[in-house]
């Protein structure tokens, strides 16, 4: 298995994985923080993790990816692939519903990418900041949702997403304790530091 395959894979089955520009994006931040302790909300087959922990290790740093899948079938995927890149002792999956798991998990972590229900953002990002050190770094991808976010109209569906992502934008741009960026990459990603 080779991560191209891997990402084809995922494309081929249309399960929707990071982006391109938005994994470059990311990779600058690792290559700058060297995360050791990341968690991760929406494993899927486990693309993103296992492209973050082999940058990573590549870079000499010793990485803990915690990541959260609510779909059994997608996380044993996820744990068969990441076997086969030898990174079982670097990527732990945990199967179930992130809302249920996050109070029970009480560790810090240096990087959370969040990349699960949106309409659930909010929720996570409280569960992430009680989980946050001064300097760690709460990334949100899909924050403009293609563009929905954004616009004055949308339809039923997408509404109650698009509501969440709103206030998960509202709450890290007026939270003093934090330095927010939105960039316009990909599905839209967010970067928020914890300054305190
Ligand atoms: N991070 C992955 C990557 O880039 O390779 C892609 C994750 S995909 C966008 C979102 C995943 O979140 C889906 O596999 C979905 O089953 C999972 N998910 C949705 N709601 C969830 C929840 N409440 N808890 C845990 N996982 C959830």
């Amino acid at each position: 298995m080779n991560i191209e395959i891997l990402k084809n894979k995922a494309l081929e089955e249309h399960i929707p994985i990071v982006m391109d520009d938005t994994l470059d994006e990311i990779y600058k931040i690792l290559k700058k923080i060297k995360p050791e302790n990341i968690l991760e909300l929406g494993t899927a087959t486990g693309y993103s993790s296992i492209c973050f922990a082999t940058k990573l290790i590549n870079n000499n740093v010793d990485v803990h990816i915690d990541t959260i899948e609510l779909d059994e079938k997608r996380a044993n995927q996820a744990i068969e692939n990441i076997k086969s890149f030898n990174l079982d002792n670097n990527i732990n999956v945990i199967i179930g519903n992130a809302v249920e798991v996050l109070p029970n998990i009480n560790k810090k972590y240096d990087l959370f990418f969040i990349d699960a229900a949106k309409g659930k953002y909010p929720i996570f990002l409280q569960e992430a900041l009680r989980m946050s050190h001064k300097g760690s770094i709460i990334l949100a991808d899909n924050i403009l949702y293609k563009g929905y976010v954004m616009s004055d109209y949308n339809k039923h569906k997408q509404r109650t997403a698009v509501n969440h992502l709103r206030e998960y934008i509202k709450d890290v741009t007026t939270n003093d304790k934090l330095e927010t960026k939105i960039l316009e990459i990909g599905d839209g990603l967010a970067i928020t530091v914890v300054k305190n």
